[in-house]
């Protein structure tokens, strides 16, 4: 846990509750200063071209790995998560995004040609353009504290933009490698900028008027508060938002393999990632050995090596409060993993408890599953495809995965993000590219024609664009027919043109 003590901003290790280092908390009145100080970086970055942009991602990804045990030392250190996890879910994260990047952000922002079948549009020619937002905001969590700002940072800056990264007043060692790896890569210095502290800096971020848009990953309440100060300037907002996810087990599944998933998606990251299976829905023929089996597993998980501690003592309160957890006796914020059979509230836990659940039909499991008001994720595990297919696509949640969990985040090409009060817009993928980017249309023409709907109107020239509207969109027969019947007005038509 961060003290609030100003202008440090100190950091804890949550198992050993010892102050792992400091920053200094950012002072709302430099951030003008900070955001023109990047927008002056992204002029010569936008600059540069996409082949010189993806050049340093792809260096980007090699310094992650040179420098992972030290990225892996400092997360770990404010954290306490399992080192294994800081490798698997962060380092895999960075990397494989700056290395997807770097291949794929050229020709996703490349000008893409529009064509026009349209006969009456023929001597065009158009591109839509992807450029730069300008400078944008990355607000991020504590729970991937590299992974994630690293990513955002990463898009944004492949697409032309300068950033300023707030990362979690929980763990700002870990935030302020990013501009690190990148600057040492080869962005050029100020290009990405970091400010520390809690709410008041984040939402002074929100309103600067340097901002060209959002990146918000965090909380449900939160992510609301930012979207409606940020539209009330009319600025854009991406939000990654909380989920409670959905687990259908079908009887026809590999339950072996169920169950190594179900401990894995609930107890990763002790519970606090934003997809973790929260409820479990399992077919009432397989319910018990299942729920027996799943429970015993996860008293043989070990505290420290395999589950970290909450993130705080807040955070730890605050599972607390939705369902009865036991504490173990020893130093830090650690909750024993549990499972609960029966509902839990809709509310996002983001601890180490999963609910489990009988049900008795395919129609069940899916209504259960959208029954919540969040949609991040869901899987679905069973051996026949086809309905396990059926039953994804029913599912409400942006990201779906099949006999398998979580694997698409630290992924490049997977679209991540989610559907109802999870929130809305993507990263990662084209279309997390697509939302760094603002698309202009551009046109050329050589000025030979002249189009027949300009000035001066009169009534030949409507019945004349009358008659062209069935020729052109007509279908069959019809056009033909209409060509015919109307040849007199359309001879006119081809008259104005010249
Ligand atoms: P949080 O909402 O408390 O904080 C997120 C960030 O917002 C922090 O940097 C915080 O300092 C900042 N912040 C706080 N108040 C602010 C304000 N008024 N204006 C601007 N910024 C403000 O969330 P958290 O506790 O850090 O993270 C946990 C939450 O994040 C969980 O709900 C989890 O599900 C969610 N999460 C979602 C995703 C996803 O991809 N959808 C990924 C990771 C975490």
């Amino acid at each position: 846990m961060a003290t609030t003590a100003a202008p440090e901003l100190v950091s804890v290790n949550p198992a050993t509750l010892e102050p792992v280092g400091s920053v200094r908390r950012t002072d709302p009145e430099e951030l003008p200063g900070i955001v023109a100080a990047s927008r002056a970086a992204q002029e010569r970055w936008w600059a540069l071209g996409p082949a010189a942009r993806a050049k340093v991602l792809r260096e980007a990804a090699r310094i992650v790995r040179t420098r992972a045990d030290e990225i892996a030392d400092t997360i770990v250190a404010e954290t306490a998560k399992p080192r294994t996890e800081a490798i698997a879910n962060e380092l895999y994260t960075a990397v494989d995004h700056a290395a997807w990047l770097a291949k794929q952000a050229p020709r996703v922002l490349a000008d893409e040609r529009v064509r026009f079948s349209q006969l009456h549009l023929k001597t065009k020619k158009a591109w839509l353009l992807y450029e730069p937002l300008g400078v944008v905001a990355a607000i991020t969590p504590w729970n991937i504290p590299f992974g994630i700002p690293f990513a955002e940072v990463a898009s944004a800056v492949a697409a032309g933009n300068g950033v300023v990264l707030k990362p979690s007043e929980l763990t700002p060692l870990t935030g302020e490698w990013v501009p690190r790896i990148l600057e040492e890569s080869g962005v050029p210095v100020g290009l990405v900028q970091v400010v520390h502290g809690e709410a008041e800096i984040g939402a002074a971020l929100v309103a600067d008027p340097g901002i060209s848009k959002v990146f918000f990953t965090g909380s449900v309440s939160v992510g609301r508060r930012v979207a409606a100060s940020a539209g009330a300037r009319g600025c854009p907002v991406v939000l990654e938002l909380g989920g409670k996810d959905p687990m259908l087990v079908f009887a026809d599944a590999d339950l072996d393999r169920a169950v190594d998933g179900a401990l894995f998606a609930s107890f990763l990251n002790a519970g606090q990632a934003c997809v973790s299976a929260e409820r479990i829905y399992v077919e009432r023929s397989v319910y018990e050995d299942f729920t027996q089996r799943l429970t015993e597993r996860s008293r043989q998980l070990k505290l420290g090596d395999e589950v970290g501690p909450l993130i705080s003592e807040r955070q730890r309160d605050n599972v607390e409060q939705i369902v009865n957890v036991h504490r173990p006796d020893r130093e830090g914020w650690f909750l024993e993993p549990t499972v609960v059979r029966g509902p839990l509230p809709d509310r996002e836990i983001f601890g180490p408890v999963v609910s489990v659940e009988p049900f008795d039909s395919e129609d069940e499991a899916v209504h259960r599953a959208n029954d919540s008001e969040f949609g991040l994720a869901a899987s679905v595990w069973s051996r026949d495809r086809a309905k396990a297919d059926r039953v994804a696509r029913r599912i409400e949640a942006g990201m779906v995965w099949v006999n398998d969990f979580g694997y698409s985040f630290t992924t490049g090409q997977a679209a991540w993000g989610g559907v109802k009060s999870s929130g809305f817009g993507r990263t990662s993928s084209k279309h997390g590219l697509y939302e760094c980017v603002q698309v202009k249309y551009l046109d050329w023409d050589r000025g030979r024609l002249r189009p027949a709907w300009w000035f001066p109107y009169d009534v030949e020239t409507e019945h004349a664009l009358r008659a062209a509207l069935d020729v052109l969109y007509g279908t069959g027969l019809e056009r033909w027919r209409a060509a015919w019947r109307s040849r007199r007005e359309l001879r006119q038509l081809l008259r104005r043109s010249r």
